[in-house]
């Protein structure tokens, strides 16, 4: 479903290499996790496939479906399925959670040809959802991510993707500054939208997230490539090894 072939990208404004070569194919109802130390290019490449400003393609393909992802603006990735957890979730002052999720959702359904949702449909699908994530009521009504915790963001973000139903979900660094409670809420969100048609791109550095979230197929990322892929059991090498087992053993 995902494949992403060969890909180099480099900064636009440096001279500078980041992906050099990363060869990933995400299958429709797979979770494939990717973990790599500090500054691999884990997060790159996930910008680059939601097509974010910054960054040059210089070789290779990416393509959701068969249709190239590098030809389209980032709306119309979002309206073809891609969504992205960002890794720093976005504060909106001024606009209301509720009203972000309505617009968000109504300008995908339009994007694919769907009817908008009725006010009485949107609300009963939004608050079903968020209880669910254990969101109140009254964080639906505060404009988007101000003064939400740490927590209350990602689960803000997972509310997202549940309502926006992406078929590929791209999630950066999830659990970072998440408690345990508030990271086992998170995978259980992910966990419910777990199904034949999506598939999961997880990036995270810990393979405590992935206790909760289990993955199909782990690879590590060093350098701007996928060095080593392997099933569930090479996160928790990494856990106990580090990296410098895997990165020598390449190398
Ligand atoms: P990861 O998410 O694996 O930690 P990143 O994709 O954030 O890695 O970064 C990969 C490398 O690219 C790092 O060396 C980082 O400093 C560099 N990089 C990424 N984006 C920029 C940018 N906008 N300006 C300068 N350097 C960048
Ligand atoms: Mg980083
Ligand atoms: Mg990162």
């Amino acid at each position: 479903m995902l494949e992403i072939k060969n890909l180099h990208v480099k900064l636009e404004e440096e001279d500078k290499q980041i992906l050099k070569g990363v060869d990933l194919t995400v299958e429709a109802g797979k979770v494939h996790a990717i973990m790599g130390p500090n500054g691999s290019g884990k997060s790159t490449l996930s910008y680059v496939l939601s097509g974010r400003d910054g960054y040059e393609v210089t070789e290779g393909t990416a393509s959701l479906d068969g249709a190239d992802l590098l030809e389209m603006e980032p709306e119309e990735r979002a309206a073809a399925g891609v969504f992205l957890a960002f890794q720093y979730p976005v504060e909106i002052p001024g606009v209301g959670n509720m009203i972000f999720l309505r617009t968000a959702v109504n300008a995908q359904r339009k994007a694919r040809g769907q009817d908008e949702l009725s006010a009485t449909d949107f609300l009963k699908e939004v608050r079903a959802k968020a209880k669910a994530l254990k969101i109140d009521a009254e964080m639906l009504k505060r404009p988007v991510n101000v003064g939400f915790s740490g927590g209350e963001k990602k689960r803000n973000e997972i509310l997202q993707m549940a309502m926006l139903e992406p078929k590929m979900c791209i999630l950066d660094e999830t659990d970072s500054g998440l408690d345990v409670d508030a990271m086992k809420l998170v995978a259980e969100g992910v966990n419910a939208l777990r199904d034949e048609q999506r598939g999961f791109l997880v990036i995270t550095h810990y393979q405590r997230l992935l206790d909760h979230i289990k993955p199909d197929v782990v690879h590590i990322m060093a350098e701007g490539r996928i060095v080593k892929s392997g099933g569930p059991e090479l996160a928790l090498e990494v856990e106990h090894n580090g990296y410098a087992d895997i990165l020598a053993e390449v190398n």
